[in-house]
């Protein structure tokens, strides 16, 4: 018996020289393995496995998203186990809780604590949320990296170039600089691209998750008409939020909306009878009203946006793009609509409001 038991310690010790530390109690705590197993849109499991020779008490998962944000914010989850001398566990994050959108990026390590008071920290690593269930490919510029799945290189290569004159439009426009890279995922239809999102809203078609730099659509080499406007809106409110970042709050609605008409280029038909009908039966919405959230009535809906259009060419054709860039500006510094607007304007919102009806009158009644 005791010949047998040191006789499989010399197998033991062998197989330890050769292939240590498998077989080697941990002297220390270390963490033996890190993993993440990505499941897209619906969750992201970071898995760790760590050794001690006294019982593992506590392990958590900390992590930082690569979004704009005032402060650099590091998040901590706990991983539920049993403690032990060998532990595997893990924590998930459920998207249905806080969705992170396609491409988004994320940096963790754990902390690994024992009973004896050892903590253990590994490198950080970066893991990007990619929505793997299509088989992406890329093409380039300056500013922006798009990727797409279905249709031919021209198709992707034609959405770069409405992306770069999209920012061209902006730069001249409003003073807007581009100074991160922006990501855009073409999905090939509305369809797909709500099964990209955890909770998508009917008539998605086109979305910007401004914080992450990150813009997804959902057209088809078919829709290309169609497909350039949703992108060239979503890419100018990520580039107006890039640029008027602030803790005071967003834009006024109508301003930050009617950029981003604006950048689609001509309204279409839909918007244009919609505003000479409102104008004709004295139905047109206060400015006010728009700073707020838009009506979730469709006709309402689409004055609002029709408004909105109007109003920023009105202030960009009359005053240019310096006292655009200027009210950006200000309203960025935390200064109130009014005050922004008198300051850029020389004028108040209700003014601005009153000039302006007077102007879409005189159109109106010259087409
Ligand atoms: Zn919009």
């Amino acid at each position: 018996m005791r010949r047998t038991i040191v006789a499989a310690c010399i197998v033991l010790a062998c197989v330890g020289l050769s292939f240590s530390p498998v077989a080697s109690a941990p002297t220390a705590l270390q963490v033996m393995d890190t993993g993440v197993v990505a499941q897209y849109p619906g969750s992201l499991q970071f898995t760790v496995s760590a050794e001690s020779p006294h019982a593992v008490t506590d392990v958590r998962l900390l992590y930082q998203i690569d979004k704009m944000n005032y402060a650099r914010v590091t998040s901590e989850s706990w991983a539920s186990f049993e403690p032990a001398t060998s532990v595997s566990t893990s924590w998930t994050w459920d998207m249905r809780q806080s969705s992170l959108p396609p491409g988004a990026s994320i940096t963790y390590w754990w902390k690994v604590r024992d009973a004896s008071g050892d903590v253990v920290e590994t490198n950080p690593e970066t893991v990007t949320f990619n929505d793997d269930r299509y088989r992406w490919q890329s093409v380039e510029s300056d500013h922006v990296t798009l990727y797409w799945y279905y249709g031919s290189d021209a198709f992707a290569r034609e959405l770069l170039d409405v992306c770069n004159q999209a920012i061209d439009m902006l730069a001249e426009d409003v003073g807007a600089r581009v100074d991160r890279r922006i990501i855009v995922y073409i999905y090939q239809s509305a369809a797909d691209l709500r099964g990209a999102m955890v909770y998508p809203q009917e008539w998605t078609g086109g979305v910007a998750f401004t914080d992450y730099g990150i813009v997804a659509i959902g057209m088809g080499p078919g829709d290309m008409e169609w497909g350039a406007r949703a992108l060239r809106h979503e890419l100018s409110h990520l580039v107006v939020h890039t640029l008027t970042f602030s803790p005071y709050g967003g834009l006024p609605t109508w301003l930050d909306e009617g950029l981003s008409m604006n950048s689609e280029g001509e309204p279409a038909d839909t918007f244009v009878s919609v505003l000479r009908h409102a104008v004709a039966d004295d139905m047109l919405i206060s400015l006010r009203t728009l700073n707020g959230p838009f009506s979730s009535e469709t006709q309402k809906a689409y004055l609002s946006y029709a408004q909105s259009h109007s109003v920023v060419r009105y202030l960009l054709d009359t005053y240019g793009p310096e006292s655009m860039y200027e009210l950006l500006m200000l309203l960025t510094s935390g200064e109130t609509v009014d005050s922004a607007l008198r300051q850029s304007y020389g004028s108040g919102l209700e003014d601005i409001d009153a000039a302006w009806r007077i102007a879409v009158k005189g159109q109106m009644a010259n087409a």
